[in-house]
């Protein structure tokens, strides 16, 4: 890979040392070097004019949102600058910027592959954080109101007979490149196009660990058991909060049995399919993979260039 996966380059100091220490905090929103990103509605607010880069905006100009208690989180120190994000989806016009010199605001999903990867770490965690605030507004124990503490890296309940802390949280899926020589096997989701196959994948269940959770995706998905699983990499994915982990995992059977509940259909395909694949659209294979900002794609490519 010559340069870090789509959400993984992250170069903050996430600094959790300071998250308690409120005088600090005051300072930082006060500093007119500390820069912030405007989400609303989960969308970042993007200068165009550059190619594509985050507008960070500084801390007078959210001034107002910080003021109404707007959720915003502290995303960590580069460049001996501070960076949070903030949620600004409480303006009174949603269609318009806050002022008029500000960037647009688009999904991250769809800019993030075009930004600096540092760049679109932050909206990784900035987007999850912030959906994370917006829906935990309630204490899951007793109902109570809950408030942002620790620079937004937990909520405690408001009531003081329950007092229960509540901390953002990451749902890890087990995402797998299944080999068997020279052939991987490859899934077609429910809502997949008809000709775009990828790796499969599964939320990791409480109590299970990550190999446990390949061979049973696997098994129940494509009835196809595994022997060996190994970790390659992982890719937080900001929708809502979950962190890919990727493995590649060795089939131990051949026949396919597609649990069509999951999945519409799943099949072997040759190293050199999957090589011609890579390159974009199809290339004659009549079959179509993942884009290269996803974990998916990146397995594929180790095992597909392997050897
Ligand atoms: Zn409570």
């Amino acid at each position: 890979m010559t340069q870090p996966l789509v959400f993984t380059g992250s170069r903050f100091d996430r600094a959790s040392h300071l998250r308690s220490n409120s005088d600090w905090l005051q300072e930082k929103l006060n500093d007119s070097a500390s820069r912030f990103l405007p989400l609303y509605q989960l969308k970042a607010l993007i200068d165009l004019k550059t190619g594509g880069a985050i507008d960070w905006r500084s801390g007078e100009e959210v001034r107002p949102f910080i003021d109404a208690t707007a959720a915003f989180v502290f995303l960590g120190i580069a460049d001996d600058i501070c960076h949070f994000a903030i949620d600004v989806s409480a303006m009174d016009n949603p269609r318009q910027p806050p002022a008029p010199d500000w960037g647009k605001f688009i999904d991250v999903r769809s800019i993030a592959p075009q930004l600096e990867p540092w760049e679109s770490a932050a909206l990784a965690q900035a987007r999850s954080m912030i959906d994370w605030h917006n829906r935990h507004g309630f204490c899951a124990v007793c109902g109570s109101k809950t408030i942002a503490r620790e620079m937004g890296y937990s909520r405690r309940c408001s009531n003081e007979d329950c007092n229960a802390m509540h901390f953002p949280r990451t749902d890890p899926v087990a995402i797998m490149m299944v080999t068997r020589g020279d052939e991987c096997l490859l899934g077609q989701g429910i809502n997949f196009p008809g000709d775009f196959y990828s790796c499969l994948a599964g939320f990791i269940e409480p109590g299970e660990t990550i190999e446990q959770a390949v061979r049973r995706e696997v098994l129940e998905e494509t009835g196809i058991t595994t022997g060996e699983v190994r970790y390659h990499s992982s890719q937080p994915w900001p929708y809502p909060s979950s962190l890919m982990i990727g493995c590649i995992a060795e089939a131990t059977s051949t026949k396919i049995t597609v649990d069509h509940t999951e999945l519409k259909d799943a099949r072997w395909f040759h190293r050199d399919q999957v090589r011609q694949m890579l390159k974009g659209e199809n290339n004659g294979t009549g079959f179509r993979i993942a884009a290269p900002m996803a974990l998916a794609h990146q397995l594929a490519k180790a095992w597909a260039e392997a050897e």
